[in-house]
């Protein structure tokens, strides 16, 4: 990035702050499904009420995918998803912000 025109270290260092900040930070999304188990006679089962899962939905190379969440994991994943959107939105603001950055110093006075 030495020689990059968009190169500006305040922006930069208020990126990796706010990196810090969101970490961690996934896309995907979460459902609550209810799935049979495999005990013989289970009452749950048998009621028809099942069990509760979590499952994490994602995109894998343009590809649906999903799996099973620990339900120990559900709230620590369901911040990491709004980390993840936190940090979309980030990177939306960066485009512009980096342009405006680029025509104010472009066009500021020679200070040598
Ligand atoms: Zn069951």
């Amino acid at each position: 990035m030495t020689h990059s025109k968009l190169l500006n270290p305040s922006l930069r260092q208020n990126f990796l702050r706010h990196l810090q900040q969101l970490w961690p930070a996934i896309k995907g999304s979460l459902a609550e499904v209810r799935k049979p188990c495999i005990r013989p006679n289970c009452p749950a089962c048998a009621r028809g009420d099942k069990h509760a899962a979590f499952i994490l939905s994602f995109t894998d190379k343009g590809r649906r995918r999903c799996m099973y969440v620990p339900t120990e994991l559900v709230p620590e994943l369901q911040q990491a998803l709004r980390n993840g959107k936190a940090l979309e939105e980030l990177l939306y603001q960066l485009g512009p912000e980096l342009l405006r950055q680029y025509r104010k110093q472009r066009d500021a006075p020679m200070s040598d």
